[in-house]
């Protein structure tokens, strides 16, 4: 018997992380970043100068970046050589990093095993673009989150100005579309919704509905 997967797939800031985190804890399974590892990958990158479009170098260096991560009580953080980079990773510039090394497919297919090897009982809830397409094909469980470009960009304005970062509204929805172009448009493991996965848009939607249409769905599967 297969360790069971909640692949959750979807376009940035639409509240993967937030569901997955909540199914995780509520499940008492453990949790995939994948979109983390991808972050870690081009902050190290650009700490070792290595260009991002160096494709054999970026998979010489993700096959053995020491990335970690550690659960302490409901936190997750991401450690590079044993360094905290939780907060370093979440930048708009790492962001777009990332999401240009994650076009190449030797790069995706170097991070391949490291992601499976999450797969420990009782059970993970993986978040990324493509944990149902790719990484977790079997999962028994699908799911992909959708929400406007224009509802993604006014959440993110909202957690920005909650922290008292003040920014452009033009300027976020521009960056949400574009990654989601980038990410949707690539050749190698385009973000696109797997053929059984249960689509939840949450353009209209709260987070406790969200949460309650997924686990609906988890329990009609598992
Ligand atoms: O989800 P997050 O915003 O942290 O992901 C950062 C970038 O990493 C995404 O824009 C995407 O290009 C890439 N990514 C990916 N496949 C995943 C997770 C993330 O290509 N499974």
């Amino acid at each position: 018997e297969q360790i069971p997967v909640i692949a959750v797939d979807g376009p940035s800031g639409v509240g993967k992380g937030t569901l997955c985190v909540s199914l995780a804890k509520y499940l008492k399974w453990h949790l995939l970043d994948s979109g983390a590892i991808y972050r870690v990958l081009a902050l190290s990158a650009l700490n070792n100068h290595i260009l991002l479009d160096d494709e054999a170098e970026l998979v010489k260096h993700a096959l053995s970046l020491p990335i970690e991560f550690n659960t302490i009580e409901t936190e997750v953080n991401v450690l590079l050589e044993n360094i905290d980079v939780s907060i370093a990773i979440r930048t708009q510039q790492i962001a777009e990093a990332a999401s240009k090394i994650a076009s190449l497919q030797n790069v995706r297919e170097a991070l391949l095993k490291r992601q499976r090897d999450f797969r420990i009982a009782p059970g993970l809830v993986a978040d990324g673009r493509d944990m149902g397409t790719v990484v977790f094909t079997d999962a028994p469980v699908k799911i992909f989150l959708d929400a406007s470009a224009q509802a993604r960009a006014e959440r993110r304005m909202k957690q920005l100005q909650e922290k008292g970062i003040c920014v452009k509204f033009g300027e976020i929805l521009q960056e949400i579309i574009e990654r989601d172009n980038r990410d949707r448009n690539r050749t190698v493991a385009p973000l696109r919704p797997a053929a059984d996965a249960f689509i939840i848009d949450s353009t209209s939607l709260e987070i406790e509905e969200v949460f309650n249409q997924a686990l609906t769905f988890v329990r009609s599967k598992i």
